[in-house]
């Protein structure tokens, strides 16, 4: 079996290496055995946009500029977007790129068209939300930990949110919720590495892209992840209220 990743826009949306996680999609894959490959999707391609044999996307984060930049091309794939990910394709989608797939991220001074992929919206505030983060999520059965950054709120209506805030503000600094989880979607805040610091949440989205291409999948073998968990309890304990 041969896992297809899809990086779009490697070229704007990659604020803290959000990349790292495609490294860690990549590893925990072929330390089972399984290949991967990765394709990039950059903003000047001019390849036909096809995602008949993509098995995850994975979008970043960026600054509001390239996210407005990103937006008028991202709009031109909405229709496959959409299409993808209603047939339960995988999408990761990190700050800036969890702000696109919503109806809009309104600014000061303009309102950014989005892809209406979720029934989400976010406005700009004030402050600048920043923070670690500590979630607690039903999804993966346990704790998420990350880093925030963002002067977005998003509000993300019925959906159902990726975890619960334990630590940092979350998708509005108000609900008390992180992320949205919608089909083989995994939208979050959290930025950086967040798959080498929550290897469940790796593994779940892995799981996922798996399955869609082989229904009868029994699930991944397991992997040491002595080390990976140690760190995940330190950061919760660190950050205990
Ligand atoms: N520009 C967006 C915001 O500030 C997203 C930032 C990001 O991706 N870190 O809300």
């Amino acid at each position: 079996m041969m896992i297809k990743i899809l990086h779009l826009y490697p070229d704007l949306l990659n604020l803290y290496g959000d990349r790292g996680n495609i490294a860690c999609l990549v590893k925990r894959l072929e330390w089972r055995g399984i290949k991967a490959e990765t394709v990039k999707y950059t903003c000047d391609d001019k390849r036909p946009f096809d995602l008949s044999d993509i098995d995850i996307v994975f979008i970043g984060g960026g600054s509001d500029r390239e996210q407005k930049i990103v937006c008028r091309r991202l709009l031109e794939h909405k229709k496959d977007l959409k299409d993808y990910v209603e047939n339960n394709g995988v999408l990761i989608a990190v700050c800036g790129g969890y702000q696109l797939l919503g109806k809009y991220y309104k600014l000061e001074d303009e309102t950014i068209e989005g892809l209406d992929i979720l029934d989400i919206y976010t406005e700009q505030g004030k402050k600048r939300l920043i923070s670690n983060a500590v979630l607690e999520s039903d999804t993966i059965g346990g704790k998420i930990v990350g880093f925030e950054n963002h002067g977005g709120r998003t509000h993300i209506g019925s959906h159902t949110p990726l975890g619960k805030v334990v630590y940092g503000f979350g998708n509005d600094d108000k609900s008390g919720y992180e992320g949205v989880i919608y089909k083989n979607v995994v939208a979050t805040y959290l930025h950086g590495p967040l798959f080498p610091k929550n290897p469940r949440l790796c593994d779940y989205v892995l799981t996922n892209a798996i399955k869609r291409r082989d229904p009868g999948f029994k699930g991944l073998e397991p992997l040491d992840d002595a080390l990976e968990i140690t760190a995940n309890e330190y950061i919760v304990n660190r950050f205990k209220t």
